[in-house]
C-alpha cells in the first residue's frame, strides 16, 4: 500500500465536461461530503482529458458540443462500441497512445481515493494503478444505457443509479457485491428549495400568473430548443418560456435577437438550476440524466424533446415507464402535451406525484457518506449501509475494506 503523504485523506473525483452532467455529479457528491465531514478530508477535482490526455485527446471536451451534433453517428459509435469486448478492443488499441498519460495520473494521486463519474477514464486510470492502490469508485452517471466502460470489475465499488444499471453491470462481468443502486448524484439543493414558487417567480423577474415551460439542452444547449421555442410562442397557449442555452453562446445570441408573443427569459449558463425548476410548471428538455433525477426531485413534469441516441435512448424509456414525463419529439406532440396539462391540471398533479415517487433525494447524501468511510474517516456498519439505499434496490451492500489509514 502506498504511504499517504497528506495528514488528512484526499479524494478525487475524475470528470470531464464533456456535456455538463459529469461535473455536476461529482460537485453534487463533493457537497454532501463536506456538509458531512467539514474540511476533515480534502477533495478535488481532475478533467482527465484537458489536465492529462495528449494531444489531440485533450481538445475532446471542446469538440463535444460539435461530435453530438450528428446524433445518429454518435448513436452508431456508441452502439458499436457498446459490449465487454469491444469496449475492451477499443481501450487497448488506445492504451500505447495515453499508457504515460495514465501512469502520470496514477503517480500523482497515488495516496488518493480516486473516485471516476465517467465512463472514458475507467480502463486506462486501473491499468496505470495496478494491483496495488487505494479504493477505486466508479460513480455511474447515465440512467439506463450505461456503456460497457463504466464497468470495469477492477474497480473496488461501482454506484449505479437504477436497478437496470445495476442488471446491466451484472451483465458486463461485475460482481455483485461490487454494485451498489444508490441513484443518480444530484445536488441537495434540489431537495432544499430556497422558497416556495411565488418567492422564487418573484426574486426570478417571472409572472407569477402564466404557466411557466422551462426549456433546457443539457450543459451546452443541444438540440433543435430553438424550434421548440417557436412552437409554443406561435401556438395558442397562454405560456411563459424560459430558456436555457447553457455553454452554448450562439444559441442564447440567436434567441435574444427573436421578438417573442408571449413572455420569454433567456439565460446563458445558469448556477441555481434548482431556483429555476422549483418555480417553473414544466420542464422541456434533452434526455440528459442528470437533468431527469434534479427534475423528479424538484417534482417538475418532464417533456423530452431530443436525446443523444445510444446514451440516452434508456432515458426515455425510463421517463415514460416511470410515467414522469412524455418523449414528444417534434412540436405538434409538444403543444398537445402542454395544452393536456393545461388543461387538466389533475394529469400533471398525477405526473407530479410520479416525480416524487421515483427520485431519489438520498442518493447524493449516501455516495458521500459511504466515500468518506472507504477514505477511512468513520467505519460504516453493514446495516447503516443499507438504510442509506432504501428497500427499493433491493440490495445489499457490500462489507467494506479495512480503513484507510493516514499518517
Ligand atoms: N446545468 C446547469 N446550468 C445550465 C445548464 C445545465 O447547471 O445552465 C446542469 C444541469 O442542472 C445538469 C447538467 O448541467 O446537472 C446537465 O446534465 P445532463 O446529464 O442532464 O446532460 P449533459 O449536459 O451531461 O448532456
Amino acid at each position: 500500500m502506498n504511504k499517504p503523504s497528506s495528514k488528512k485523506p484526499a479524494i478525487t473525483f475524475l470528470f470531464s465536461d464533456t456535456g455538463g452532467g459529469h461535473r455536476a455529479a461529482a460537485e453534487a457528491i463533493i457537497e454532501a461530503i463536506h456538509a458531512e465531514y467539514g474540511d476533515t478530508l480534502v477533495t478535488k477535482m481532475v478533467d482527465f482529458f484537458k489536465d492529462y490526455a495528449p494531444l489531440p485527446l485533450n481538445y475532446l471536451p471542446d469538440l463535444y458540443p460539435q461530435m453530438v451534433k450528428i446524433p445518429k453517428l454518435w448513436g452508431a459509435f456508441f452502439d458499436l462500441s457498446d459490449g465487454c469486448s469491444q469496449a475492451r478492443f477499443m481501450t487497448s488499441a488506445f492504451w500505447p497512445f495515453v499508457s504515460t498519460a495514465a501512469r502520470r495520473l496514477a503517480y500523482e494521486h497515488q495516496n488518493e481515493v480516486l473516485v471516476s463519474v465517467h465512463p472514458v477514464v475507467n480502463f486506462f486510470a486501473l491499468n496505470a494503478l495496478g494491483a496495488n492502490h487505494l479504493p477505486y469508485i466508479t460513480v455511474v452517471t447515465d440512467l439506463v444505457s450505461t456503456h460497457a466502460m463504466w464497468f470495469d470489475h477492477r474497480a473496488d465499488l461501482i454506484f449505479v443509479p437504477t436497478e437496470i444499471a445495476r442488471r446491466r453491470a451484472l451483465e458486463y462481468g461485475v460482481l455483485s457485491e461490487k454494485v451498489c443502486v444508490a441513484g443518480q448524484p444530484v445536488s441537495t439543493r434540489f431537495s432544499n428549495p430556497s422558497g416556495d414558487k411565488r418567492i422564487l417567480r418573484e426574486k426570478l423577474g417571472w409572472p407569477q400568473d402564466k404557466f411557466t415551460v422551462l426549456l433546457v439542452g443539457g450543459g451546452e444547449g443541444m438540440g433543435p430548443l430553438t424550434g421548440m421555442t417557436h412552437a409554443i410562442d406561435e401556438s395558442d397557449l397562454d405560456i411563459a418560456k424560459v430558456i436555457i442555452a447553457g455553454r452554448n453562446a450562439r444559441l442564447e445570441a440567436q434567441l435574444k435577437a427573436v421578438t417573442w408573443e408571449n413572455p420569454t427569459y433567456i439565460y446563458g449558463f445558469i448556477n441555481n438550476m434548482p431556483d429555476f425548476m422549483r418555480a417553473a410548471d414544466v420542464i422541456v428538455t434533452k434526455a440528459g440524466p442528470g437533468t431527469i433525477a434534479e427534475a423528479l426531485i424538484a417534482g417538475l413534469p418532464i417533456i423530452l424533446y431530443a436525446k443523444l441516441d445510444g446514451q440516452e435512448d434508456g432515458n426515455v424509456d425510463f421517463v415514460e415507464n416511470e410515467k414522469v414525463g412524455v418523449w414528444a419529439p417534434d412540436p405538434a406532440m409538444l403543444i398537445s402535451t402542454l395544452r393536456g396539462w393545461i388543461s387538466q391540471p389533475y394529469a400533471r398533479e398525477a405526473v407530479i406525484e410520479n416525480c416524487r415517487r421515483a427520485a431519489r433525494p438520498d442518493a447524493t447524501r449516501m455516495i458521500g457518506h459511504i466515500l468518506g468511510a472507504r477514505a477511512g474517516l468513520v467505519d460504516l456498519p453493514q446495516e447503516m449501509a443499507r438504510d442509506f439505499i432504501g428497500d427499493r434496490s433491493r440490495r445489499t451492500f457490500p462489507r467494506l475494506r479495512p480503513n484507510v489509514k493516514t499518517t
